[in-house]
């Protein structure tokens, strides 16, 4: 399967999660919400998307589990939707994603040691 941009994806990684790996999606802020149009942005042409909804950015803003949304969606195989209010789907939000995901990850590093 290709995106829209022709990216290739692995979907495969999606069957091989040990149990409990989305263990984390219970203490999601998105968790029982229901419009999913918030969390998956149109496509408005071959390459574009709208914008990522108000209301999904201020949800995954507040989220206690946005780190391990942002990682999950960057390497799951399955780029798409709203994950950490990045658009999967969108080469450019997942580029902002990776960085995102690699300041915090130096952070909680340095904090740690
Ligand atoms: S970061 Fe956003 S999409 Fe991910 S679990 Fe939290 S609220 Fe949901």
């Amino acid at each position: 399967m290709t995106t829209a941009s022709g990216e290739e994806l692995d979907l495969l990684g999606l069957f091989a999660l040990p149990p409990g790996a989305l263990d984390w999606q219970q203490r999601a802020a998105c968790a029982g919400h229901k419009p999913a149009d918030d969390f998956y942005p149109r496509l408005v042409n071959r390459s574009r998307y709208e914008p990522v909804s108000a209301t999904a950015t201020a949800l995954c803003a507040s989220c206690p589990v946005r780190v391990e949304c942002v990682r999950f969606g960057l390497t799951s195989g399955c780029p798409v939707g709203v994950h950490g209010g990045f658009n999967m789907g969108a080469k450019p939000d997942r580029e902002r994603a990776r960085a995102w995901l690699a300041e915090s990850d130096r952070r909680t590093y340095a904090e740690a040691s």
